[in-house]
């Protein structure tokens, strides 16, 4: 039996799990997924935003600002890489003047911390690169970039470090009230707990279906991304906004952790699992684009992708306990900023769970750190010394990324292990760069074949069904 389980190993159910595993508790992770984080937490635009645009006294707003000063610390004590960028929200008229102020003392009663309204000269001398139109600007100190995905990695392998046990392949299908404890039924055999945590991000009203009928509707909305070379990362040295309007933030132009530069999204409404991109919206996100940075070189451009948030008929999040299985505690409707409120969600479910009556006794010896070798931000006297202990990190796997055999190796060997080709690039980042994976991609498959004991006909770029190789030829049998 189980103190508590939780549905879904995105950055709500993984700060869940960092925040249980500070205290002696059984607690378990299921993901339908074959890797963690393979929701929106994979696809999004990476902004720890300040906390300026949820209105004042909803929880969103309170979780948000607690979620930046988290994200800080945990960054530095889990070794995510995070920039404390900070962010602008540009103003073309006196329209988005007057909306920028808003935005201003809107931040103030959320108690953003540094916020400034910067007229067009000084807008100008802090981002030569931005268009001539703008006229002013609200500067948010406290915003940063992060790597969302490692961040939620960092997150759950501490847990997992800590014994929080991590379920894979696991799809949460029937959710029983047994009184005194909750069953959940799976396609790999039940799981019993006293408590459950449903942070199932697009898909949270299925979830809660299986106990009720959720009092929210999810409205799964797409937005479609650039992310360009790193020849074009330093186009802004801040993530540029332009005034919000209803469909969301519009669309940034931002760096990235990795020295990229991220231009995107926007906003359609469609299906749960569909992140695919299309001319149409690309094009009007371009457009969108050169409007605040005009400069941006878009024949730069490595990558498009799409992310879905979990946008709802409620302007809140939704955390709430069910009132037809009172020991299920539902996370839902956690759009932008879910990224950045994560770590305060977490903290906020563990209060929940004490007022339920869940015992909390700290874990005697929590382990609150983390360390990956990234032989890109050492010294060169600290890479020689790793390449004479492991010639492995000598030899470049991936060239554009310079990613070596001894980080791939070793993220195969971490307490969350990839089984994939992308659950590898994920992890290292082999696959990120200018060529995407054209060079490295048969070099990592040998490399997961080898180390994790499989045949290479087993292994997939990503789902089921994503094998890369289909037959072994005769004279190879
Ligand atoms: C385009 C876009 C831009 C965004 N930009 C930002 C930003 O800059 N800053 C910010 O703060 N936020 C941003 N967000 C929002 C943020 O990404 C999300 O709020 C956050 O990632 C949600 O995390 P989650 O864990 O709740 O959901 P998810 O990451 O979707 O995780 C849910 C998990 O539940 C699993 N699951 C679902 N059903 C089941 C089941 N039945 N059984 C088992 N597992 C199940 C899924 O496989 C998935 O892994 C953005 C979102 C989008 C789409």
């Amino acid at each position: 039996m189980y103190d508590v389980l939780i549905i879904g190993s995105g950055v709500s159910g993984a700060s869940c799990a960092y925040m249980l595993s500070k205290y002696d508790l059984k607690v378990a992770v299921l993901d339908k997924s074959n890797d963690i984080a393979n929701g929106t937490t994979k696809a999004n635009s990476a902004i720890i935003h300040a906390g300026f645009d949820p209105s004042p006294d909803t929880l969103m707003a309170k979780l948000n600002v607690r979620g930046v000063e988290l994200a800080k610390e945990i960054a530095a004590k889990l070794d995510v890489p995070i920039n404390n960028c900070g962010s602008l929200v540009l103003a073309f008229d006196d329209g988005d003047l007057e909306h920028i102020r808003k935005l201003y003392d809107r931040g103030c009663k959320n108690n953003v911390p540094g916020l400034e309204l910067l007229d067009k000269e000084q807008l100008h001398e802090l981002e030569p690169g931005i268009s001539d139109a703008a006229v002013g600007a609200l500067l948010a100190p406290s915003a940063c970039i992060i790597n969302p995905w490692e961040y939620c990695l960092a997150m759950l392998e501490t847990a997992v470090v800590n014994g929080t046990e991590l379920f894979l392949n696991t799809e949460a299908m029937g959710i029983t009230d047994c009184g005194e404890y909750v069953s959940v039924e799976t396609n790999n055999g039940a799981f019993e707990a006293k408590y459950v945590l449903s942070a199932a991000g697009v898909h949270a009203g299925d979830v809660r279906r299986l106990v009720e009928e959720p009092p929210y509707e999810i409205v799964p909305t797409r937005g479609q991304y650039f992310l360009l070379d790193k020849d074009e990362g330093t186009r802004v040295s801040r993530t540029i906004f332009q005034c919000p309007n209803e469909k969301g933030k519009g669309v940034l132009v931002s760096p990235t952790v990795d020295g990229n530069l991220i231009v995107g999204p926007d906003a359609n409404v469609g299906g749960a699992d569909d992140t695919s991109t299309d001319k149409e919206g690309l094009d009007a996100i371009r457009a969108a684009a050169v409007k605040s940075v005009p400069g941006i070189n878009f024949r730069m451009n490595i990558r498009n992708f799409a992310g879905v948030r979990a946008n709802s008929d409620q302007s809140d999040f939704v955390i709430e306990k069910s009132n037809a299985v009172p020991r299920f505690i539902d996370i839902a409707c956690i759009k932008s900023p879910g990224l950045t409120a994560a770590p305060a969600i977490g903290e906020y479910v563990v209060e929940m769970l004490a007022a339920e009556g869940l015992q909390l006794t700290e874990r005697p010896q929590f382990v609150d750190t983390r360390k990956r070798p990234r032989l890109g931000n050492i010294s060169e006297e600290e890479r020689n010394r790793l390449i004479q202990e492991n010639p492995q990190y000598g030899r470049i796997i991936c060239r554009c990324e310079q990613v070596t055999e001894g980080e791939i190796v070793a993220a195969l060997h971490t307490p969350i292990p990839p089984t994939t080709i992308n659950g590898v690039k994920r992890r290292v980042g082999s696959g990120m760069g200018r060529c995407q994976g054209g060079f490295c991609t048969p070099k990592v498959h040998e490399i997961i074949a080898r180390e994790s004991g499989v045949d290479m006909l087993e292994v997939c770029l990503e789902e089921p069904g994503s094998e890369i190789l289909k037959y072994r030829s005769k004279e190879n049998e």
